[in-house]
């Protein structure tokens, strides 16, 4: 499948975030991984408190590239921010932009590791789409993120940094209206660096959205849904079901071994109950597997009446996978079945699919091009690395 179309990036942004990189040294600190770190260095530089929140407002709110854009700041604390801190760990590998006005970033982390984030326009919502882990762990059949499972957690830098990166795509007049955390990995496998760069989502000095409209989707970890209903429940939570029987869903979402729909539905519930807000269940129809009327039945068994809303996504083909979109007939009755139980259902619009949109794709697709994987050369060529691919 091809990556195009491409487009670079705008020639002068590029250079000087190419020259910041070059700047580095080892020693240097992401400005955007700690505000404590950041709140504790202005003290040692006999610097207000107020500077983290000024720093913060020129990063987020007026888009800075560099420390030099931050004008007002004394000369010699843009000096010393210099030397001491980074605001890019990342570089724009692939920037792809589709017809309908999504644009995908494939970033590079400072590891060699790669990611993929996504800018979605819809009137006038700006949502953007981050990841939360370099691959996964969960191993969903269907999913191009998990293939060769899970290399690392992000930091809390490098997901506010994806959202940085995002923001900058847009004109100053635009701004992101949205998050899901809908990209490569599993957020709530790792809550203690996502819920920290999401507080910076929706700070004033961040980016200022807010809770309702950043939506967490998880694999249903029962544990983690219940630390984000005892700390966090004003996320919007969406819950991938796939399956409304455990043994599908275990063949279709392996991790399901682990806890179960009994399980994963009562901690949906206790989110619902913190939260008062209305749960969201993606189910993505695959051709032949999950998405007969009888499927459906199950599902709306499943379901039991909660308020919620059954978001149907179609399946988004992924080289070398065996999986088949649904059939128009067949999507129509599975949707017949639920409309006609009163469920609430919703079906995802593709967007940018000629971009790859669907996350996880364009990562192993642009390490394809370097490399070419075909089905039966995997078998007797070692694959290389993301990282290696990088050079
Ligand atoms: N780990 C989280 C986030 C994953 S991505 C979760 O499981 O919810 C968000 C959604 O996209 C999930 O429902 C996921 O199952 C779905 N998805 C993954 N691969 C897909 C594909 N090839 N086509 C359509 N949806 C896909």
């Amino acid at each position: 499948m091809p990556l195009l179309p491409i487009i670079d990036v705008d020639a002068n942004s590029k250079a000087s975030l190419v020259d910041a990189q070059s700047a580095l040294g080892a020693e240097q600190l992401a400005i955007l991984e700690s505000n404590e770190t950041l709140l504790a260095w202005l003290k040692s530089q006999q610097q207000p408190a107020w500077r983290a929140q000024a720093i913060q407002r020129w990063l987020f709110g007026r888009r800075a590239a560099s420390f030099d854009d931050m004008t007002d700041l004394p000369l010699s604390l843009r000096t010393k921010l210099q030397n001491r801190y980074r605001i890019w760990t990342t570089s724009i590998v692939t920037h792809a932009v589709a017809e309908d006005g999504t644009e995908k970033l494939l970033l590079e982390l400072h590891d060699g590791q790669r990611i993929e984030c996504v800018l979605l326009r819809e009137q006038e919502r700006r949502t953007v789409c981050i990841s939360s882990q370099v691959g996964c762990a969960m191993g969903c059949v269907f999913c191009a993120s998990g293939i060769d499972g899970v290399v690392r957690n992000l930091t809390t830098g490098e997901i506010l940094e994806q959202l940085l990166r995002l923001a900058h795509l847009l004109p100053i007049t635009e701004r992101i209206s949205h998050i899901v955390v809908m990209g490569m990995g599993e957020p709530l496998a790792n809550l203690d660096r996502l819920l920290p760069a999401l507080a910076t989502a929706q700070h004033p000095d961040g980016l200022g959205i807010s809770q309702r409209r950043i939506t967490v989707s998880t694999v249903g970890l029962p544990k983690g849904i219940d630390r984000l209903s005892e700390e966090n429940p004003g996320y919007h939570l969406a819950v991938s079901l796939h399956a409304a029987d455990d043994a599908l869903r275990t063949q279709l979402v392996p991790i399901n071994k682990s806890s179960g729909l009994a399980e994963i539905m009562a901690s949906a519930d206790r989110y619902w109950e913190v939260s008062g807000r209305r749960l969201t269940f993606e189910y993505v129809l695959l051709g032949s597997v999950n998405d007969s009327p009888e499927q459906a039945r199950d599902l709306v068994r499943l379901l039991g009446g909660r308020a919620a809303l059954v978001n149907i996504i179609p399946y988004n083909s992924v080289v070398g996978l065996p999986w088949r979109e649904p059939t128009q007939g067949s999507r129509e009755r599975f949707l017949d079945v639920l409309r006609a139980a009163g469920v609430n259902v919703q079906v995802r619009r593709r967007k940018g699919a000629k971009i790859d949109a669907a996350c996880g794709q364009l990562r192993r697709l642009a390490a394809q091009a370097i490399q070419p994987i075909s089905t039966t050369a995997t078998k007797t060529v070692p694959k290389m690395p993301p990282s290696q691919t990088a050079q």
